[in-house]
């Protein structure tokens, strides 16, 4: 395996796989550009070493091969914006076949070629080899900088890899990162470790509670899981979210980190609504003792300052899963809380670790994107390698 800063692309073609998944409006325009933005390093450093770059992505889930909506070809004038002006990019409407090789054959050096959309080809998703044989005929070198599908073993994402020599595979600089810090968390932690789990089921995060038990010091629990929590020792929880058939689970867990020594904070208390609505009556309350025709949808008051005091002791965070229905204002103070003293451990030294949709989306939101010190671009490939799984992408490259 080459690392990728050490390498010289000077007069080689770099075939890049970027997950430029991105949202588009009903007119075809990029409304959000940070998995593109993301990219740009990995791209430019080929670029300023006299190499050439082409593009694969997939972009949205086509069922029926090439389909306008699904088009890359709408993406690449916000990418030659984001390149800037004295960079050539065109674009191939085929991600293989003559049309791609053709258009990688001419391409000069500090110019890019962008695919069409790899998923037009149900064999990208089925890891064909004989696909994926016909893509790495386009470049000399193979990049994986698509941290978002790395746990998928897919054609371009994984299988493609075997057809390059080790010395001419590698990692982006977003995959260098994103791996390097997920590691740093996972496997090299300075105690105190600290985990903040929440978001809404039990069962979306069970995996990842179990691999941490072996790992962190303590755990957060928090959002609509922590009531399962609470139920499981017999509490009332009104209506809150509630997973009945996960309750000898989380009592499971429980048991399992009092043998472990792993501390696990509950929310002792909530903001309660009447009803899950935006112009919901609420209250704060014992999260052990809701009210019936009452829900907890946000940790509370004591809750925010118990969990702070553990998160500014900790060297060492993860944070997964918003704390309360950060969605609607009244929800929102809970997640901006631990935010906060997440980014006020980190400026004491911890090193903090932001990843999953929705907890992201709620430390952009916020404004503390850059009070981390670092916000994973990988939902989904995030949380399986917190599962403690082997990504796919991680392992075509390094193994
Ligand atoms: P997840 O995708 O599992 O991380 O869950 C995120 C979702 O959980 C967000 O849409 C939140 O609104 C929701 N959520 C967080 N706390 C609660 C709660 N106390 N009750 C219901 N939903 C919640």
């Amino acid at each position: 395996m080459s690392t990728f800063s050490q390498f010289n692309f000077g007069g080689k073609k770099a075939l890049i796989r970027v997950d430029f998944n991105v949202p588009l409006n009903e007119a075809f325009e990029v409304t959000d550009d940070n998995r593109m933005r993301a990219a740009l390093p990995t791209i430019q450093k080929i670029l300023s070493d006299g190499g050439s770059v082409i593009l694969m992505s997939h972009l949205g889930r086509p069922k029926d091969g090439p389909t306008n909506k699904y088009s890359l070809s709408h993406i690449t004038s916000h990418l030659r914006t984001l390149l800037g002006n004295n960079v050539a990019v065109f674009f191939a409407n085929d991600c293989i076949g003559e049309t791609a090789k053709t258009a990688a054959d001419e391409l000069q050096p500090g110019q890019v070629l962008l695919l069409e959309n790899l998923r037009f080809y149900k064999e990208e998703e089925k890891g064909d080899p004989v696909f994926a044989e016909k893509l790495s005929r386009l470049g000399d070198i193979y990049v994986n900088d698509a941290f978002g599908t790395a746990h998928r073993a897919h054609a371009s994402t994984a299988i493609i890899a075997d057809f390059f020599d080790a010395d001419k595979k590698m990692f982006g600089l977003l995959m260098e990162g994103e791996v390097a810090s997920a590691e740093k968390v996972l496997l090299k932690s300075e105690k105190p470790f600290t985990a903040i789990i929440g978001g809404a089921k039990v069962s979306d995060k069970i995996l990842i509670i179990e691999n941490l038990l072996e790992r962190a010091t303590d755990i957060i629990i928090g959002g609509g899981m922590a009531y399962t929590f609470w139920k499981a020792q017999g509490k009332q929880i009104g209506s809150s979210l509630c997973e009945e058939d996960r309750l000898e689970l989380a009592s499971e867990i429980l048991n399992k980190a009092k043998d472990k020594g792993v501390s696990i904070h509950l929310p002792i208390d909530s903001t309660i609504a009447d009803k899950f609505a935006a112009d919901a009556q609420t209250t704060n309350c014992e999260s052990y003792g809701i009210p019936s025709g009452w829900m907890g949808l946000d940790i509370g008051v004591k809750a925010r300052a118990d969990f702070k005091e553990v998160i500014i002791k900790s060297k060492t965070i993860l944070w997964n899963g918003p704390m309360g229905v950060f969605e609607m204002e009244k929800f929102q103070q809970g997640t901006k809380a631990i935010a906060e003293a997440v980014a006020e451990a980190t400026q004491l030294g911890a090193f903090s670790l932001v990843g999953g949709g929705d907890s992201v989306a709620a430390v952009n939101q916020f404004g503390y994107n850059d009070k981390v010190s670092y916000v994973s671009t990988g939902g989904g490939a995030m949380l399986e390698f917190f599962e403690g799984k082997e990504l796919p992408g991680i392992a075509a490259i390094t193994k």
